[in-house]
């Protein structure tokens, strides 16, 4: 279906359903390109509004916003992976050209349906059972075994509708915790570091993935993402090797993100995938500054049906998040030396709100 969209040239619109800060880098990667780049979001004070060449502020539901929406658009990309189903429906059966195809999102809206689809490709991940009554409660903790996590099936984000299931609780309180809504009981990984690979797949099928990057999180925030990740070639090589599989599997177009914990086993390292982002990701935010080709561009190349660039990490590199009033330090950083400094330009700096970066490079020998 990709190939029967036509490939975006210099001028063209591309729609981005979204309008924070992911959408915002879409958009000014875009605009190096000559694309221009017309922003949907149903929240009035979107960052990415402000640097869009259209914007319509209106919910994902409203049928005439999007239509109109769709029509000013040559493609329709996403940077948010829960774009409600329904919409995402409406598009694809309005014949809208959008890419990634949207319904890869129903496997990935879903961590039970993930689950499954990365089992079924006999990709590791954690234990895992599924809870939809409290009938299933006691049959999941004796299949999954405490310690457990308990997670919301949709709509969880940076460890938001999560809860742990320690030895002799009982997993009752936790499904409570979480509003005994579908979920899963999840094992508990003791792992030594988390990892991600940031990759793209062509319309063509051709894949190009940057280095594994480490994840370091605070209060289940991204923290810090540094490149080169502390792992073994080889299981740097493991690791994008799942992603091209995920990503072949899914027959995707576009960037996208495979989270996976490194884990000890036997002296050696096993990788278990955590969760697949069908999108541009905060842990490839480095390549902005650290790569020849930023993860924005190379999504906007793969959604334009260009050739991909060939990522190449320019020096060791650390990028931090500036969560909530951490934003007030941007002039301090601006001060250093090889530090890059990313302010998204969002109003309020509310306690876990992403409202900058900054990524230093350092050149290696
Ligand atoms: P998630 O929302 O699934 O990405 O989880 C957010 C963070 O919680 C992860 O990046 C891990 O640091 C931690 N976490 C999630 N699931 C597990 C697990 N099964 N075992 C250990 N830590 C976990």
């Amino acid at each position: 279906m990709a190939n029967d969209f036509p490939i975006l040239k210099p001028g063209s619109t591309l729609g981005i359903l979204g309008g924070g800060q992911l959408g915002r880098m879409l958009a000014l990667a875009a605009a190096r390109f000559g694309l221009r780049c017309h922003v949907f979001s149903p929240e009035k004070e979107s960052c990415a509004f402000d640097i869009a060449y259209a914007k319509t502020c209106a919910s994902y539901e409203d049928e005439a916003a999007l239509t109109r929406f769709a029509d000013s658009c040559d493609l329709i990309t996403f940077e948010f992976e829960n774009v409600p189903a329904e919409t995402a429906d409406f598009l694809v059966t309005n014949k809208k050209a959008v890419l990634p195809d949207p319904a890869i999102l129903a496997t990935t809206q879903d961590r039970l349906a993930e689950k499954h689809f990365l089992t079924d490709f006999e990709i590791k991940t954690a234990p895992y059972a599924e809870i939809s009554s409290d009938v299933d409660l006691p049959v999941a903790i004796v299949q999954v075994q405490a310690p457990a996590v308990m997670k919301t099936r949709r709509l969880g984000y940076d460890g938001k509708g999560q809860a742990v299931v320690s030895q002799g609780d009982d997993p009752a309180a936790a499904w409570k915790a979480i509003g005994e809504v579908p979920a899963i009981l999840e094992g508990f990984v003791d792992f030594d570091l988390e990892i991600s690979v940031v990759a793209a797949r062509g319309r063509d099928g051709s894949f190009a993935a940057f280095e594994p990057t480490e994840n370091i999180h605070r209060d289940h925030i991204l923290h810090k993402s540094i490149v080169p990740a502390n792992i073994t070639p080889a299981v740097a090589k493991e690791a994008v090797s799942i992603a091209r599989k995920i990503a072949d599997e899914l027959k995707y177009v576009g960037v996208l993100a495979v989270e996976m914990f490194v884990v000890p086993k036997d002296g050696k390292y096993e990788l278990l995938v955590n969760e697949i982002a069908p999108r541009v990701h905060n842990s490839g935010h480095w390549t902005i500054d650290g790569a020849n080709v930023s993860q924005f561009e190379q999504h906007v190349r793969a959604v334009a049906g260009w050739p991909l660039g060939r990522p190449r990490r320019i020096g060791q590199v650390e990028m931090t998040n500036l969560i909530g009033d951490e934003i007030e330090s941007w002039k301090k950083f601006a001060a250093l030396p090889n530090t890059a400094v990313h302010v998204y330009g969002k109003g309020e700096a509310r306690p876990g709100r992403k409202m900058g970066h900054v990524t230093r490079v350092t050149p290696e020998d």
